[in-house]
């Protein structure tokens, strides 16, 4: 299957695109302007039912809403296009408006790892076990999700040198860290890579004799924007073979696969590169944000699940929408995010239960939502660190109050009239190193 991708620049060619009405692609025009966009054939033509383009799933997954922008902002880009504003006017409309959408969240600049007295970038090292590394060439998807704010990143140099020197300086700061079991390698999408570049990559690490590092994870959304990837691309088979040479290297590989919705898990496609990497040995374990208007709702999590223990898929994280961007639209507040994660947990068998959420990946860590409950007449969120800046923060239940409005770890107050959650004190300090 050839890959065709489409923007904002030529969507228009879509054959289905008839079916979209006027007014709807004059909002994908204007938000366009501020929020990425990219689709390709395979989400246009196997993935995303045209008849019901405007409450589908997938649509709304990769092309833009109107309800994704604040009104005061849609109607500025608005009125530019109407008055036929210059390209740079537009652009530093756009430009205001992303700086107000929050793009560095969860305090990220905090968690480079320092190597020799320099800042390693491309890197961050905020949990013990698992680094985390964004390899300069899988800074873009093969498709956008209209919810992610990493567009920053999404910038795309292809330079080999500078993956070389890259991954060198990976493995050295590994050698120190003995702490370090995970390696996982993210993105945008790792796997947009060409297998030549991810081989380069892969076959230093596995050649560095690195005991202590036991797995590698690749976090990907492939599986659910071009399963081709991993069928007919000209390098599928150089791709499996990597991963086949990473699980004969006795390293364990884990892919992260991110799927929102089971339409994605639903073509012969998906299934069958689903099969071709298990084949290698590899473990896929899944993961999505609860998003509002595309999976918000228990039963669509409990099929979402079943089908992927069906497919051999091991449920992994549900996360909570962060404040970024768009998260006035696909915001889920805590209370019902609880209330989706119980109900489909509750409707699947023990196999699907290993899946942890809903969390919040914030600047302390990883925090889920346990549940709601009542102490002494006060109504709480009982909270637990599934990942701590301090990993002694980790799985002691702590509580907030209760708040309905609350979509956020910044929304909530502590419970019991205390001043502060008790990691806060801790935190401050690890934040002023
Ligand atoms: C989620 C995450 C990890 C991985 O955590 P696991 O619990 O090991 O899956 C690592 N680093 C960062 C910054 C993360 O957000
Ligand atoms: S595939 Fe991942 S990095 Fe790419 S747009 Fe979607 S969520 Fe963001």
């Amino acid at each position: 299957m050839k890959y065709q991708i489409y923007t904002a620049r030529n969507y228009k060619q879509i054959a289905q695109i008839e079916k979209v009405s006027e007014a709807d692609l004059r909002s994908i025009d204007i938000v366009a302007h501020v929020l990425p966009f990219k689709t390709n054939n395979y989400v246009v033509d196997e993935l995303i039912d045209w008849d019901n383009y405007k409450n589908d799933p997938i649509f709304i997954l990769n092309f833009p809403q109107k309800g994704m922008l604040k009104p005061e902002h849609y109607q500025s880009i608005a009125r530019l296009l109407d008055q036929n504003a210059d390209e740079s006017v537009i652009k530093e409309a756009a430009n205001t408006i992303r700086r107000q959408l929050n793009p560095h969240p969860a305090g990220q600049t905090h968690n480079l790892p320092v190597l020799a007295g320099e800042k390693l970038s491309g890197a961050q090292h905020k949990y013990n076990e698992t680094m985390l590394f964004f390899p300069t060439q899988g800074q873009t998807c093969h498709a956008y999700c209209t919810f992610c704010f990493r567009w920053p990143q999404f910038t795309g140099m292809d330079n080999m040198k500078f993956a070389m020197k890259e991954i060198e300086n990976i493995i050295a700061y590994i050698r120190q860290h003995t702490e370090i079991t995970d390696l996982l390698i993210t993105g945008g999408d790792p796997m947009v890579m060409k297998a030549s570049v991810l081989d380069a990559y892969i076959s230093q690490l596995l050649e560095a004799d690195l005991p202590h590092l036991q797995t590698i994870r690749i976090g990907s959304k492939s599986l659910a924007f071009w399963p081709y990837r991993y069928l007919t691309d000209p390098d599928a088979e150089d791709i499996l073979n990597i991963f086949k040479k990473i699980t004969d290297a006795g390293k364990s590989l884990a892919f992260m696969a991110h799927f929102n919705h089971p339409k994605e898990l639903s073509t012969a496609a998906v299934k069958a590169a689903i099969e071709k990497i298990r084949r290698t040995g590899a473990q896929i374990r899944t993961q999505s944000p609860l998003l509002n208007h595309i999976n918000a709702s228990a039963n669509i999590w409990a099929e979402m699940w079943k089908k992927q223990v069906n497919l051999g898929l091991i449920p992994y994280y549900m996360f909570i929408a962060r404040d970024t961007g768009a998260q006035e639209y696909f915001g889920v507040s805590l209370s019902r995010s609880w209330d989706i994660f119980r109900r489909a947990y509750t409707k699947v068998s023990g196999i699907a239960r290993t899946v942890r959420g809903p969390s919040m990946s914030c600047t302390p860590g990883k925090v889920r939502v346990i549940g709601v409950s009542e102490v002494h007449g006060e109504k709480v969120f009982v909270l637990e660190f599934i990942q701590g800046r301090n990993s002694e923060w980790v799985a002691r239940p702590f509580f907030a109050q209760y708040d309905t409005e609350a979509f956020w770890m910044s929304d909530l107050k502590p419970a019991f009239g205390k001043k502060e959650f008790f990691y806060e004190e801790e935190l401050a300090e690890i934040m002023l190193d």
